[in-house]
C-alpha cells in the first residue's frame, strides 16, 4: 500500500468547499421520502424469479421455536438452537431457499467484497474454505445451504412464505404465527432474523409503470431475459441498449459485466462510489492456515478486532478494509462528546481523509482515458460518507465505446421514466431494458418493515409502542411485554462490517436464552428497569457523529442528507466490546429476563 501524499491547508479548504457544493447540488426536499417500496403495483421487482413456490397444505401445528428468515442470522440461530438441543425449529422464509441477501442477489458479478475467509461462518465446524479471497454470491449461498444441512433445518423449513402477523396468546403463553400461505401455527419462540437490506426500493420518479421495455431490481435478476450467469455472458443484450440506475456497492459489481454484454449500456450516475483496488484472488488452505484447529475464528476475531479500531499486533487479513481502519480510528475521538481538543481530532481526520480520497480520484485519472467521464466518476466527499466501494473492472468498462456514463446530480436523480426510457436534463435515453440497483429500505424488513403487526401481551402492537416511547429494547434483543421474542439485527447493539459476525453472536445468545428458558420453564422477557438501564447505558457515551453525516453526501447512512436520527441508537463501544459485555451478562445475569409461566406447555 503506498503512503499518500500530504495535503496543505489550502488544499484542504478548496476540498471543503467542494465537498459541500457537491452535497448541495445532491440533496432533496423529500429525503427518504423519494423512494417508493417494491410492493402493491411494484410487486413484480421484489418477486421471487428463482423459485415457484411448491404447493403445501397449511400448517395449524406447534414448533419450539420459529425463526422469521433464512439468511445467516436465520441458520446460525438454528444451528445454536440444535446445539442446545432445541428439537422443532422451523424457519419461515420469503425466499425459496436459505440464503438470504445471497439468495436473492444474484446479479452478474455478484461477490462479497468482505474477505470470504471472516465472512462465510462455521467454517471450522464445516471444514470448508473458501476458493477465493472474496467469493462470488453463489459460493456463499451454497454454505448457507451447507449450514442449514449440516444443522437438518430444512425438514421443518417453510419456503416461498412470508409471516403476516404474530400474536401472543396469554392463555397458552406461545406466539400465534400467521404467513401468507395461510398457515397458522404455535411457537413457544420466536425469533426475527429477517435482515437489513432484504427489501428492495425504487426511486418514487412518475413513469415507472409506463416504461414497456422490460425492467427489474437486480436483487431480482431476469435471466431468463439476459442469458447468461453471475460470471456474465449475457447473450440476450447483445442487442439490447440497457440502462442501469445506480452505482453503489451492487452498481459497481454488475456495471462490468454488462457492459462486456450489453449492445450499449448507459449508466445513470447520481453520486459515483470511492472504488478502490479489489485484488481477488484464489486462496488454498495454505494461504490463510487452515490446517490449524480454530483458525477461522482467530482470523474473525482478528478482523473484528481491527475494524473495530481496537489494537491488535498482526492483520491477518490485510485488505482496504482494514487498511482504512487506521483512517477511521483517526475519526473516532472528534465523536465522543467529551473529547478534550476535538478540533484538533478533526483536523488530524481531515488531513488523512484528504489524502485517501486524493488517492482514489487519482486512481480514476489513472485508468479512465477520457478526462470528462474521469471527471464525473470522481467522489467528492469524506470517505467515511459512504460505503466504500472495491473494484478493479468497474474503471477500465468506462473506457468501452459501448457504455455512456450520464450524471443526474443536476437534476437530482433520474427525473422520469418513459414508455421508451429515461429522462435526465434535456435528454431522452431510448432504452430496451432497464434495471435498477437502487438499494434497499435499510434495516426496515419483517417486523421493521410495518407489514407484520406484532401484538404482544395485552394486544399492545410493538411497533405502535415504540412509535409514542421511542424503541425499548435490552441489548437490542428482547423486548418488556413481548415475551419469548426475540430480535436480531442492528438495533440498540453493536454492529460492524462484517455483519455475519455480528449475527453469529447474536444468534449464540438467543439460543442461550432459550436453553435457559427451557432448562427452569421460565419466559424470557426483560422488565421495563431492565430495557431503561440498558438505554441508560447506550445514552451515557453516545457519540456526536451528526456534525459529521450533516456534511456528507445523502445517501442510506446519513438518512438522505439529514444526519443520524436521533435518539441512542447503537452501542457506543463497538462490537468486540458489546460482544464481551453480553458474555459476561450471560454469565452473571440471565436470570435477569426470566419469568414465571403460568400457563402450561402447548
Ligand atoms: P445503495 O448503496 O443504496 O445504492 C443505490 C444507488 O442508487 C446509489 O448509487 C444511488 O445514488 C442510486 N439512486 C437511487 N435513486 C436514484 C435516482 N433517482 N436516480 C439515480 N440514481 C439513484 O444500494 P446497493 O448498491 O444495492 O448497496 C446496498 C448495500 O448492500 C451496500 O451498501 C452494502 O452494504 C450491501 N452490498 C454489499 C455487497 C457486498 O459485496 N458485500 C455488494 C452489494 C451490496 P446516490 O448515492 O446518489 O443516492
Amino acid at each position: 500500500m503506498t503512503t499518500p501524499r500530504p495535503v496543505a491547508q489550502d488544499e484542504l479548504a478548496a476540498l471543503r468547499r467542494r465537498y459541500r457544493l457537491e452535497r448541495e447540488r445532491r440533496v432533496r426536499p423529500d429525503g427518504v421520502g423519494q423512494y417508493r417500496t417494491a410492493d402493491a403495483e411494484f410487486g413484480y421487482y421484489a418477486a421471487d424469479p428463482y423459485t415457484a413456490p411448491a404447493a403445501r397444505d397449511p400448517r395449524r401445528d406447534a414448533v419450539d421455536v420459529a425463526v422469521i428468515g433464512g439468511g445467516f442470522g436465520g441458520v446460525l440461530v438454528g444451528t445454536h438452537l440444535r446445539r442446545r438441543g432445541v428439537e422443532r425449529v422451523r424457519i419461515v422464509e420469503k425466499g425459496g431457499d436459505v440464503g438470504g441477501t445471497w439468495y436473492w442477489n444474484r446479479y452478474p458479478g455478484v461477490h462479497c467484497d468482505v474477505e470470504s475467509h471472516v465472512y462465510l461462518p462455521l467454517l471450522d465446524e464445516t471444514g470448508y474454505v473458501p476458493e477465493w479471497k472474496y467469493s462470488p454470491g453463489d459460493e456463499i449461498r451454497r454454505h448457507a445451504v451447507r449450514i442449514a444441512q449440516m444443522s437438518d433445518l430444512y425438514d421443518d423449513a417453510l419456503f416461498s412464505t412470508t409471516v403476516t402477523a404474530l400474536t401472543w396468546e396469554e392463555s397458552s403463553e406461545t406466539w400465534i404465527v400467521d404467513t401468507d400461505r395461510g398457515d397458522s401455527f404455535r411457537a413457544t419462540y420466536v425469533v426475527n432474523a429477517t435482515g437489513t437490506f432484504s427489501d428492495p426500493k425504487l426511486p418514487g420518479i412518475p413513469g415507472i409503470e409506463d416504461f414497456t421495455g422490460h425492467t427489474f431490481h437486480t436483487s431480482r435478476w431476469d435471466y431468463a431475459y439476459t442469458g447468461g450467469t453471475p460470471e456474465g455472458g449475457m447473450t440476450g443484450l447483445a442487442d439490447k441498449r440497457v440502462g442501469i440506475v445506480g452505482t453503489g456497492a451492487t452498481g459497481i459489481q454488475v456495471i462490468p459485466l454488462l457492459a462486456e454484454s450489453a449492445a450499449h449500456l448507459h449508466v445513470f450516475q447520481r453520486t459515483p462510489s470511492t472504488v478502490d483496488v479489489r485484488n481477488n484472488r484464489r486462496t488454498g488452505a495454505a494461504d490463510v492456515g487452515a490446517d490449524r484447529e480454530g483458525w477461522a475464528r482467530d482470523r474473525r476475531g482478528n478482523y473484528l478486532r481491527i475494524v473495530s479500531g481496537e489494537a491488535e499486533e498482526r492483520d491477518l487479513v490485510a485488505d482496504a478494509w482494514t487498511g482504512s481502519a487506521a483512517l477511521l480510528e483517526k475519526l473516532l475521538p472528534s465523536f465522543r462528546r467529551q473529547a478534550g481538543d476535538r478540533a484538533s481530532f478533526e483536523a488530524a481526520y481531515e488531513a488523512a481523509d484528504a489524502a485517501k480520497m486524493n488517492e482514489l480520484r487519482a486512481r480514476v485519472d489513472a485508468i479512465v482515458s477520457d478526462a470528462g467521464t474521469a471527471e464525473m466518476l470522481k467522489p467528492w466527499y469524506r470517505y467515511a460518507c459512504k460505503r466504500p466501494g472495491f473494484s478493479d473492472r468497474y474503471y477500465p468498462a468506462f473506457n468501452r465505446d459501448n457504455v455512456t456514463l450520464v450524471d443526474t446530480a443536476d437534476t437530482h436523480g433520474i427525473e422520469r421514466v418513459t414508455e421508451h426510457g429515461v429522462v435526465v436534463g434535456d435528454t431522452t435515453y431510448d432504452l430496451d431494458c432497464l434495471i435498477f440497483a437502487t438499494g434497499f429500505n435499510v434495516g426496515a424488513s419483517g417486523i421493521l418493515s410495518g407489514r407484520l403487526p406484532v401484538h404482544g401481551r395485552d394486544g399492545a402492537q410493538l411497533l405502535h409502542r415504540w412509535a409514542q416511547e421511542g424503541p425499548r429494547t435490552l441489548h437490542g434483543l428482547t423486548s418488556h411485554g413481548f415475551p419469548n421474542l426475540i430480535l436480531m439485527g442492528s438495533l440498540h447493539n453493536a454492529s460492524s462490517v462484517n455483519f455475519t459476525h455480528v449475527l453469529d453472536e447474536q444468534a449464540l445468545h438467543a439460543a442461550s436464552l432459550v436453553a435457559a428458558a427451557e432448562a427452569e420453564d421460565m419466559l424470557i422477557e426483560p422488565s421495563r428497569a431492565a430495557e431503561d438501564a440498558w438505554l441508560a447505558v447506550l445514552a451515557e457515551d453516545a457519540p456526536d457523529h451528526e456534525w459529521f453525516h450533516a456534511e456528507c453526501t445523502p445517501g442510506y447512512y446519513n438518512h438522505e442528507g439529514r444526519g443520524r436520527p436521533n435518539g441512542p441508537a447503537a452501542y457506543p463501544h463497538g462490537a468486540v466490546a458489546f460482544h464481551e459485555l453480553l458474555d459476561q451478562w450471560r454469565r452473571t445475569s440471565m436470570g435477569e429476563v426470566l419469568r414465571r409461566r403460568t400457563a402450561g406447555r402447548p
